[in-house]
């Protein structure tokens, strides 16, 4: 690895599996679509990732975490980093501050152990849904980084507590906290451009989004040196073999670049943020 990488490239997998049809009691072609997940898209995840030696950050709900064990147990053996995601995928805007708290130390205890008694670093929001006080608890819950926000793109940054927004007193920013944030966005998101929903059709052709990410790419190796590009998947939606041979694409050409690494985000932080 070059010492000092010119970009970093982050692979984020959110391993949602089957977590939220559990918890919404979905009917059995949704269900069927979620599981899709661990049962092909996660493999061939793994195995991109061990045929280029690239280490990914997975975001992995609790409940995927202990019901497919051998994606777990893949992922650790794989020398990639196990990070949150709720338990049953909840929208954390929706639980109470207990609810939350409890979901949060639950899923810390669950990525101890499987790995010999590790703490977790990073969080993040299913649905990139936050309630006002879910980053506290993220941070109280002993976590060193979120990544649900959207406040930069190549850079990370400290998560603020206290801002206050009146319409008659203006605006009063508070202060930066410890906790990280490794900001996401939805053009470098699988799901909105791949999966119908409200509002969009979906069923992009990959090539749009290979062109929408390695733009990305090229612009950030050129105006933010030492930054980072971050794309998030979901092993149901990119696993499908057109959009992972876009993905192999994608690797490859931040791979042809020169000074350029992929990184988990535990990685990346360490080395970019300690003095
Ligand atoms: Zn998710």
């Amino acid at each position: 690895m070059t010492d000092k990488p010119r970009l970093t490239v982050a692979l984020t997998i959110d391993h949602d599996a089957i977590s939220d049809s559990v918890r919404r009691g979905d009917p059995p072609v949704k269900f069927s679509h979620a599981e899709f997940g661990p049962r092909v898209g996660a493999k061939r995840l793994l195995e991109l990732c061990r045929r280029r030696a690239i280490p990914a950050t997975w975001f992995v709900p609790g409940h995927t975490l202990t019901t497919f064990t051998d994606d777990t147990e893949a992922i650790l053996a794989g020398g990639h980093e196990l990070a949150c995601h709720g338990w049953f995928h909840e929208d954390f805007a929706e639980l109470s501050v207990d609810e939350a708290r409890e979901v949060l130390a639950r899923s810390v205890e669950a990525v101890r152990s499987v790995t010999g008694g590790e703490v977790p670093a990073g969080f993040r929001a299913p649905y990139w849904s936050l309630g006002a006080r879910t980053l506290e608890l993220v941070a109280e819950a002993g976590f060193s980084y979120d990544s649900s926000l959207m406040a930069d793109d190549y850079r990370t940054y400290r998560v603020r507590s206290g801002d206050r927004h009146s319409t008659v007193d203006g605006t009063t920013w508070g202060h930066e906290t410890d906790l990280f944030e490794v900001p996401v966005y939805w053009a470098m998101d699988d799901w909105p451009h791949f999966e119908p929903g409200p509002g969009r059709s979906g069923l992009a052709a990959p090539s749009a989004v290979l062109e929408i990410w390695t733009e990305e790419l090229r612009y950030a190796y050129e105006n933010a040196p030492g930054g980072l590009v971050m794309v998030t998947v979901h092993p149901e939606c990119i696993g499908r073999g057109h959009r992972m041979a876009m993905l192999e694409r994608f690797v490859d050409a931040a791979l042809a670049l020169d000074a350029v690494v992929f990184d988990r985000l535990d990685r990346y932080l360490a080395r970019t943020t300690q003095p």
